[in-house]
């Protein structure tokens, strides 16, 4: 009689948060039934010392790790797993196409209260209503208190009652106040439920403009795809009305019942668009990006994955938000390089929103006035679909762009007489004017006159950069600051001068050149503190500005009808870089400034400053527009074999240490040529572009390979191996897929 096999309880394969290329194996505690363990559930697990967030990736039948006895997990956090098969896929896929660790993956996947394993519950803001004592009482009997009264007449007002912003907006310091009202019984906290708007009313309000007939096609092919996966590349000059296309589409998603998902490079952009999108659809409209509370975060969060939330409007963090019933995926400003995680977890939401799209079989709609290389080229090979907008929606004319040689012209800070003349006559005219120079600070370096000692930031290898209203040298690199030095630490001799431009050394010469005209200083200095950007563009907006001065802040998107002139006062930073993404940068960057200027009825100029007048980039982009800019870049990027005509992956490496960065790069190198069988070209290791930063030694290493499933391959085959090179405590590495700077 064959004895009954007991069949073993099955083990638990789980993600955790750390930086470690493995997953780790738990027992089922007897209080779980393990039936209600589904993959994707968060977990509370222990691990070492402490308990952490767990991710559920897979019931097992056995461990792979013997010898060792499996801790039971602490608990299962959810009923249901929040993320759904579809999401798990491509968290999966984005470990595995860019080489992280799983954890940190899924990790990045929740907002952070979640992943700190608190409640998945929708809170709601609480809200307070008058009690039936409170509605009878007479408010003059708190004569002596005020503000108690003051609050108490404003809830007469609001039968329905008030939550908590509403009351920080009507009285200040309101809260003691409210707590001695509650203490009097005179009101309390509002616990109805409130039930979730049902959209009743049609999903899109307000009467939208008339479409011009190359929207109207734009919006009618995306329309036709809206049932399966497809990508569609709008190429669309600013001003061009993209928007106005994605509000078209977006509204017959919206009535097909579908979420959308919208993700922009830029917090800063962010408000336009949402006040757009609030004008336009009658839906629930959530915003997630870093600047929000976790608690604010983390409600758009579950409002989107519960399906209250019908459309996300997010930056890159936002990307992997489960939406369960995706309808479409948008990504505006496509070519912009903050789309790319630059740290840890190094994924481009550009890339894996098109993956996502693919898994959902969803449309995606990528769009831009400057597309990139890699898009463009994409859109040739007939992957994407192009949708063009030539012109400017309305009546808007493109402005005229030229070159000012300022080859031995005397300059004011930078200003040449024949930019000065012709900002004395734009703002003649009573319109503004817009001055574009990528560098703040003062000046970018300080100089001896007598030694030629320059400051140099003791952990970069960079100068230090002038902040003078502060009075501080500051690194621009490590953000290292030391007072603003009055002799040379070198000769000791006093002859200190600043050399080079930065918007602070402009802003100052602005009112002797300009007398009462407004200037408005635009860059990471000028809007630090929350609110100042919008109370700046809100200045400008309503014409309290003459001079808009300031960095690539101003080159994305913001629209400032009443500009005129835009002049570029350095074209030339950047025209040399050893990095080949640089010269699409920089096109990118003149083609959206120069899309700053005359967007209204007035007609609009631009003047590039620049000693290198003959350069065949500039001379293109200005004969040719960008597409003859993208179509020039492409040739030589083929002709050098260089993305997207191939793919990378780049090994970076820091250390206390100046020699063993290398020394490990070495031993890389060296894994990566033993067994190696295609031809992928591993280049280095060198010194980074900045060897020494933050007082850490750099090096990297660069694969490259014209077969991307080869290159991952090759990948596969090494991470396991240089998780075993033996390495300094101090040692980090990083591996970069798809870098987007070398
Ligand atoms: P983009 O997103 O390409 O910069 P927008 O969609 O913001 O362009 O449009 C620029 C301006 O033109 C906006 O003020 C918009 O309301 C307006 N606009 C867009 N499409 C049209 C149209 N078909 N007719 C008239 N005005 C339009
Ligand atoms: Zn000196
Ligand atoms: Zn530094």
């Amino acid at each position: 009689m064959a004895k009954l096999q007991e069949k073993a309880a099955p083990i638990l394969r789980v993600a955790v948060d750390v930086p470690l290329y493995r997953l780790f194996d738990y027992e089922i505690p007897e209080t779980i039934a393990a039936e209600r363990l589904k993959p994707g559930l968060r977990l509370s697990v222990p691990f070492g010392r402490v308990q952490k967030t767990g991710y559920l990736v897979s019931l097992e039948e056995r461990s792979e790790v013997s010898g060792v006895r499996l801790k039971p997990i602490a608990g299962v956090l959810d009923r249901e797993p929040l993320l759904s098969p579809g999401d798990l896929r491509l968290l999966h896929w984005a470990a595995r196409y860019y080489h992280h660790p799983l954890g940190e993956v899924f990790a990045s996947a929740f907002p952070s209260g979640l992943r700190q394993g608190r409640a998945a519950v929708l809170g709601r803001p609480a809200r307070y209503v008058l009690t039936a004592q409170g509605r009878e009482f007479e408010p003059g009997l708190l004569q002596r208190a005020p503000r108690q009264k003051l609050l108490l007449e404003a809830f007469r007002q609001c039968p329905d009652g008030l939550s908590e912003a509403e009351l920080a907006a009507s009285v200040d310091n309101w809260r003691p106040a409210l707590k001695q009202l509650a203490a009097k019984a005179l009101l309390q906290l509002d616990d109805a439920e409130i039930a979730f708007a049902v959209a009743e009313s049609p999903p899109v309000k307000g009467n939208p403009v008339v479409c011009n007939p190359e929207q109207t096609a734009a919006v009618a092919e995306v329309c036709a795809g809206l049932d399966r996966f497809g990508v569609f590349l709008l190429e669309g000059v600013t001003g061009s009305g993209k928007t106005e296309v994605y509000m078209q589409i977006i509204g017959k998603v919206l009535e097909r019942g579908l979420q959308v998902l919208v993700l922009l490079p830029e917090i800063t952009l962010t408000p336009q668009l949402e006040n757009r999108f609030r004008q336009r659809f009658a839906v629930e409209i959530e915003v997630s990006h870093s600047k929000l509370t976790d608690a604010q975060r983390q409600h758009a969060w579950l409002s989107m994955q519960q399906g209250s939330g019908a459309i996300l409007l997010g930056t890159r963090s936002a990307l992997f938000t489960p939406l369960p019933r995706l309808g479409l995926i948008i990504l505006d400003e496509e070519h912009d390089a903050s789309f790319k995680q630059q740290e840890s977890f190094r994924f481009s939401a550009r890339d894996v929103a098109i993956v996502r799209a693919k898994l959902a079989n969803v449309p995606a709609l990528l769009g831009s006035a400057t597309p990139s290389l890699e898009s463009l080229y994409n859109a040739q090979a007939g992957r994407y679909r192009l949708l063009r907008l030539p012109n400017r929606a309305g009546n808007a004319a493109a402005p005229a762009v030229r070159l000012l040689d300022i080859r031995n012209k005397p300059l004011q800070e930078g200003i040449s007489e024949p930019l000065l003349a012709e900002i004395r006559q734009t703002l003649e005219k009573g319109e503004q004017v817009l001055l574009f120079l990528n560098r703040r600070g003062f000046a970018p370096r300080l100089i001896c006159h007598d030694c030629g000692w320059v400051a140099r930031c003791t952990h970069c290898d960079a100068n230090l950069v002038i902040h003078f209203r502060e009075q501080k040298l500051r690194c621009h690199h490590c953000d290292a600051e030391q007072p603003l030095v009055k002799s040379c630490l070198s000769c000791t001799g006093s002859t200190l001068r600043p050399l080079g431009l930065g918007t602070e050394r402009v802003e100052q010469i602005l009112p002797g050149l300009f007398p009462d005209k407004a200037v408005v200083r635009l860059d990471r200095d000028t809007t630090q503190r929350k609110g100042s950007l919008e109370n700046y563009l809100k200045q400008i907006n309503e014409g309290r500005a003459d001079i808009i001065l300031g960095t690539q802040m101003l080159a994305k998107g913001h629209h400032f009808p009443n500009v005129t002139l835009v002049a570029i006062l350095d074209t030339d930073s950047g025209l040399y870089s050893i990095d080949f993404h640089a010269a699409e940068r920089l096109a990118q960057m003149i083609v959206q400034v120069i899309g700053r200027a005359g967007r209204a009825d007035k007609p609009g100029s631009v003047i590039l400053q620049t000693r290198h007048p003959g350069h065949p980039l500039l001379t293109t982009l200005i004969r040719e527009g960008y597409n003859g800019f993208a179509r020039q870049a492409l040739a030589e990027r083929k002709a050098a074999a260089l993305p997207p005509f191939s793919h990378q992956a780049l090994f970076r490496v820091q250390a206390g240490d100046p020699f063993k960065p290398k020394a490990f790069l070495e031993a890389v190198k060296n894994l990566a040529a033993a067994g190696q069988t295609g031809g992928t070209l591993v280049l280095g290791p060198v010194a980074a572009p900045m060897a020494k930063r933050a007082g850490s030694y750099r090096y990297q290493l660069l694969l490259q390979d014209a077969n991307r499933q080869a290159l991952q391959r090759l990948l596969d085959r090494l991470l396991p191996e240089i998780d075993k090179i033996k390495k300094e405590k101090n040692l980090r590495w990083s591996l970069d897929v798809d870098p987007v700077d070398l």
